[in-house]
This record gives structure tokens, C-alpha cells and sequence, in this order.
């Protein structure tokens, strides 16, 4: 990896659940704690990419997927600590596991736990309120289906058009009908349902399927109008660039996102990248690719999805960066590191990009109202936090828990190279002024990482589909009865056992894809 900025490129869009397979035998896959956290753990053996947001399909989910994820929080918030055997015990994953991620949080490794939601027909009708459950960071919304007269089943079928499976169907439907009904939904679906960012906008065309340019340009100010006024994000989805397509076929599609993106950022709208990782081995993948785009675009600051929020990530510290951090009285994270990769709140700048920046004119309407767009609203009400002002006293608690681990982790990277500096003695390292009063309350450490899995586990169950219920119930059962306990009793000799063999362990955790369709 050369450009240390391509690691700093948070990627939105993974799949701990796996790959896709025949369209017939997927079905609903329980996430486990361990899934979760080895997703995760992955990225921090590579340290890279060092933001990274999980996000599974809507027909994948399960009723055991909020415990899960609330457990793998519970992990990674020791793991943070420094508890590895707490963290170990709480995921189900070995102590090297949570030696590693351990060592990668406190190096400044974000995980985030989101959904992607589609409209797959096969996704149970109360599907968003599992996501609900799961206090998702950020929501993608993308469109799989299209309603098509199917020459045989009739009227309104749902077409899997991105679907080799189903390629045969572009006999019944042409390239232009097809784009008309998925931009239909897919725009009425932003208006109208929760969403953060919105998917890999371009997926009609996975199977080569492009429409004519002005018509497709057109949709794309379509769709960047409503990501504007409704404060939603645009992903720019690499999947396709590491698939195997023909190289034509991606220079047009890298062509496509190119222009998306200095749409974007002409108008204001935030820039996610996602890797659309079925497999930990593509998370962060053709990032290089994507950087070249972003710095044709003069991007230096693309968005994270933290507790409901579009949170920034800064590619390379500015001027305004540095001087923001000095004015907090901060120190370097790491000696000899740079705050590259530091979100705008972490590093208690406003969320809002700067001034000259690049016009983002309706920017601030634009970050303001993304908090409305959270996944329950009515439940997780009013989490606008405090992105400015470090969450004094946040009625939020999940806000406040992500204002404070952010703060908290800064705090802990201070303190370590706080002996190196200079300004040691009067402050000690605890946290910067500004950050003094999250720091305070330590009570939960960190909210929101999480951490993917993977391999073994999805396997297993995978192989089991069926049996699903099976898998999941033993997960379930397992996990919430002993963990707690577990933690905190082990929690006392946190310092014991660190790094062992990760490599080695890891290693166990090896998976094996299956291929199915080209879906994302
Ligand atoms: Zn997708
Ligand atoms: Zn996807």
C-alpha cells in the first residue's frame, strides 16, 4: 500500500454473511458476536481499511441479529480496554483475535454496524424493525428488484436484474425500462424510507446494461437532488472494478463514478466508498483505483455512518484540521502519525466542511438533516449530537457514548506519546480540555465498533441453512448467558495474556466462497 490515504478511505459496505449464492437457497443467516468481531478483525490485522461499516442484506436478517450485535459492541469495548480475555469470552473468538483488534483500536481502527436495505422480495415484512433493534450506524439503500410482467409468472414479479441468474430476462425488458423502474423506486425509497447513504446507484448496469447518456445523466441529477435535500450520502461502490468484468466494461463504470462524484461534490452531497466486501480479503479493495478519482475531484473528506450520522473522515490533514486540533490542545495520535483519517468530530471540528473547501453551499442543511434520517427515528430520537461541541451533556446516550469513545480513544492515543511531547507535566494524559467531560464519564467506552466475522462461522451455518434456526439458537443461547459473567470476571487480569499466536488462530478462521450470482 503506498498512499497511506488509501487506508484512511473509509469503506462502508461489507457483507459478514458471506457470499451470494443461488438465488433459491439464500435465506435468512443469524450474525453471531465472533462473525462480527472477525469481520472486523481482519481489517485491523491489515490496519486497514481503518473505518469500516458492516452492512448486510435485509433478506439475510434474523431476530438474533440485535443480540449479536449488541454483544460484539460489548467486545469491542473491552477489546478497547484492553480486556482480551473479557473480549475474547464476550465474541467467541480466541484471545489472539482480541489481541489484534485490541491493538488496532487503540491505533485508531472505527468499526460501525449497519444494514444495507434493499427491497428483496424474500426479506421478512418487519425486516426494518430488526434493524431498528440493531441501532444500525448507518443505513445504505439500495434497490435489487424491479417489478417486471415475467413472460411466465405474470405481472409484477420481482426481477433480480443484476442477477446472472437472471440475465435471460433482458430479452422481456429493455435497458431503458429497466433504469425507468429502478430509478422509480429507487428515488421513492429515498424519499420516504430511513437511509443514510444511497448504493451503488450504477447497479443496473453490472450486467452491461447502461442507458443512453443524457438519459442516465439525468438520473443522476435526479438522484443527486433528493441525496441533497435529504441529506444523504452517495456511495461509490468498487465491487464491480475487482470483479471479473471486462476492462472496457469497467472503464466506463469508473467513468460513471468519476462524474458522480465531482457531481457530488459540486452539490454538496457526501462521498461514501464501499467495497461491497463479501469476503474479508475485499474489504478496502480497488481503493487506489478510487483515490485517483477523489483527487480529480479535489475530495479530501468522504463520510462514515456513526451512531446515525454521517460522520467526515479527512484523507490528509489540512490547515483547518491542524489548527482545530492545536486549538483542543491535542496531541499527534501516535508519534510519527499523522491525524489522517481522524473524523471531523474527533478531531472537534464542525461536521460541516469548510469554507472553501468546495462549494457546498447547502452543506449545512444538508449535515443537519442527516440525523433525521436515522433508522428509528421514533425510537432513537433525537441523536443530532453534537458533532460541534463535544456531547457536554447529550441526551443521547448512544451519542454521547460515540462522542465520548471518540474522545476517549483520542485521549488514549494522547496519552501514550504524551511522554515523547513537550506539554506533558500540566496536562496529564487524560483527555484535552475540550474533551474533558465525555473523558469523564468513561462508562461505556466504545459504542460503535464492530467487527466482522466470518469464515468458520458463516460457513458452518451457511452449510446448515437450513437449519438455520439451529445455528442461530445455539448463538443466541450461548453467547448472552455466559458472556456477561465471563467478562466480568476476567475483566481483573485483563493485562495477563496478550498476543499470541494471532496469525495462527486466525488462520482457522479461513474461508472458503462460494460464488453465485454477480449480486451485490
Ligand atoms: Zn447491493
Ligand atoms: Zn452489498
Amino acid at each position: 500500500m503506498t498512499d497511506p490515504r488509501i487506508a484512511a478511505i473509509p469503506d462502508i459496505h461489507g457483507h459478514a454473511k458471506g457470499e451470494h449464492r443461488p438465488f433459491t437457497e439464500e435465506r435468512p443467516l443469524a450474525y453471531s458476536a465472533r462473525m462480527l468481531f472477525l469481520w472486523f478483525y481482519h481489517a485491523c490485522r491489515r490496519l486497514s481499511p481503518r473505518f469500516l461499516m458492516v452492512a448486510d442484506h435485509a433478506n439475510y436478517l434474523t431476530f438474533e441479529d440485535p443480540g449479536a450485535v449488541a454483544t460484539v459492541r460489548r467486545a469491542l469495548k473491552l477489546a478497547q480496554a484492553g480486556d482480551l480475555i473479557g473480549a475474547a469470552e464476550t465474541a467467541g473468538v480466541d484471545p489472539p483475535h482480541a489481541a489484534i483488534v485490541s491493538e488496532g483500536l487503540r491505533r485508531g481502527m472505527r468499526f460501525a454496524i449497519g444494514a444495507e436495505m434493499d427491497n428483496d422480495p424474500r426479506a421478512r415484512p418487519d425486516a426494518q424493525n430488526i434493524v431498528d433493534a440493531l441501532r444500525p450506524d448507518g443505513i445504505i439503500r439500495s434497490v435489487h428488484f424491479v417489478p417486471i410482467q415475467h413472460p411466465e409468472k405474470g405481472a409484477d414479479w420481482p426481477w433480480p436484474f443484476d442477477s446472472e441468474e437472471f440475465i435471460d430476462l433482458y430479452e422481456a425488458v429493455s435497458t431503458e425500462t429497466l433504469w425507468e423502474l429502478y430509478t422509480a423506486k429507487l428515488f421513492d425509497d429515498l424519499e420516504k424510507l430511513p437511509t443514510h447513504i444511497a448504493g451503488h446507484f450504477y447497479v443496473p448496469a453490472t450486467l452491461g446494461r447502461w442507458p443512453a447518456q443524457r438519459t442516465l445523466e439525468h438520473y443522476e441529477d435526479r438522484l443527486l437532488d433528493i441525496c441533497h435535500q435529504r441529506g444523504i450520502a452517495v456511495e461509490i461502490n468498487t465491487r464491480f472494478l475487482y470483479r471479473d468484468h471486462p476492462d472496457d466494461r469497467k472503464k466506463k463504470y469508473l467513468d460513471a463514478n468519476a462524474r458522480l462524484i465531482r457531481k457530488a461534490k459540486a452539490r454538496g452531497v457526501g462521498v461514501a466508498i464501499g467495497s461491497d466486501a463479501h469476503s474479508p480479503k475485499d474489504q478496502g479493495n480497488a481503493f487506489d483505483v478510487i483515490l485517483g478519482l477523489l483527487d480529480d475531484a479535489h475530495i479530501n473528506e468522504l463520510v462514515f455512518p456513526v451512531a446515525g450520522r454521517l460522520a467526515r473522515v479527512a484523507l490528509r490533514a489540512t490547515r483547518e484540521h491542524l489548527e482545530a486540533q492545536a486549538q483542543a490542545g491535542r496531541q499527534p495520535a501516535v508519534p510519527g502519525s499523522s491525524i489522517t483519517g481522524y473524523g471531523r468530530a474527533e478531531l472537534g471540528l464542525p461536521e460541516e466542511e469548510p469554507v472553501g473547501a468546495g462549494h457546498r453551499e447547502g452543506g449545512r442543511a444538508t449535515r443537519e438533516s442527516g440525523p433525521k434520517k436515522r433508522a428509528g427515528d421514533s425510537a432513537r430520537t433525537s441523536k443530532r449530537p453534537a458533532v460541534t461541541t463535544p456531547p457536554a451533556t447529550s441526551t443521547s446516550r448512544r451519542s454521547a457514548d460515540s462522542t465520548s469513545s471518540a474522545t476517549k480513544a483520542k485521549a488514549a492515543r494522547v496519552a501514550k506519546p504524551a511522554a515523547p511531547e513537550k506539554k506533558k507535566p500540566a496536562r496529564p494524559p487524560a483527555a484535552p480540555a475540550k474533551a474533558k467531560k465525555p473523558a469523564a464519564k468513561p462508562s461505556r467506552p466504545v459504542a460503535k465498533k464492530a467487527a466482522p466475522a466470518r469464515k468458520s462461522v458463516a460457513k458452518k451455518s451457511s452449510s446448515k441453512s437450513a437449519g438455520g434456526k439451529k445455528v442461530a439458537k445455539k448463538a443466541s443461547s450461548k453467547k448472552p448467558v455466559r458472556k456477561k459473567p465471563a467478562a466480568k470476571t476476567a475483566a481483573p487480569r485483563r493485562p495477563a495474556k496478550p498476543k499470541r499466536t494471532a496469525a495462527g488462530s486466525a488462520k482457522k478462521s479461513i474461508k472458503k466462497k462460494k460464488t453465485a450470482a454477480k449480486r451485490r
